[in-house]
């Protein structure tokens, strides 16, 4: 596969070129073809390399968006808040015991804590992707798949269905 840009053949699908710029490995033959055509630090020690290639970064795929990292939090601030509830709704009970309103002390704890539970979740809670962000994303993803990177001028590029 040639660069259309330059014709170089120091080509590389951008995720074989990303792997191996990323992660310590052995680079057999095609690492001196990216360092001397790019400005990278390798650090070749008996053949395995390490380095942080500006390379690997050009052929990186496209950034995962926001929305698509999850809940992850929405559990642990949803038990802050119930506990926060906890603590309020007893302090409130307390005051409603010594001021003669014990009958309403349960309803009263209960909505603190599940008010504030719901509170403590919806802060952090984030709706999921859309159907056509997820399908967008994974259309870029299918693209970045296909597109292959020059290390010679870095010019990226998606090869014809039919070349
Ligand atoms: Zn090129």
């Amino acid at each position: 596969m040639n660069c259309p840009s330059c014709s170089s053949s120091d080509t590389y699908r951008c995720e074989t070129a990303h792997s191996q710029g990323s992660s310590s490995g052995k680079l057999s033959g095609t690492s001196t073809a990216i360092s001397s055509g790019w400005n990278v630090a390798f650090a070749s020690h008996g053949g395995s390399v390490r380095q942080t290639s500006h390379f690997a970064t050009q052929a990186a795929p496209p950034p995962i968006p926001r929305e698509f990292r999850g809940n992850a939090f929405v559990g642990v601030s949803g038990c802050v808040g119930i506990l926060t509830g906890a603590f309020l709704g007893g302090i409130l009970a307390l005051v409603l015991i010594f001021n003669g309103g014990g009958d309403s002390v349960p309803l009263v704890f209960l909505l603190c804590v599940g008010i504030s539970g719901l509170f403590g979740a919806a802060v952090t809670y984030r709706p999921p992707p859309t159907e056509s962000a997820k399908e967008d994303y994974q259309k870029k993803y299918q693209e970045w798949l296909k597109t292959w990177i020059c290390a010679r001028c870095g010019h990226k590029w998606i090869p014809s269905e039919n070349p």
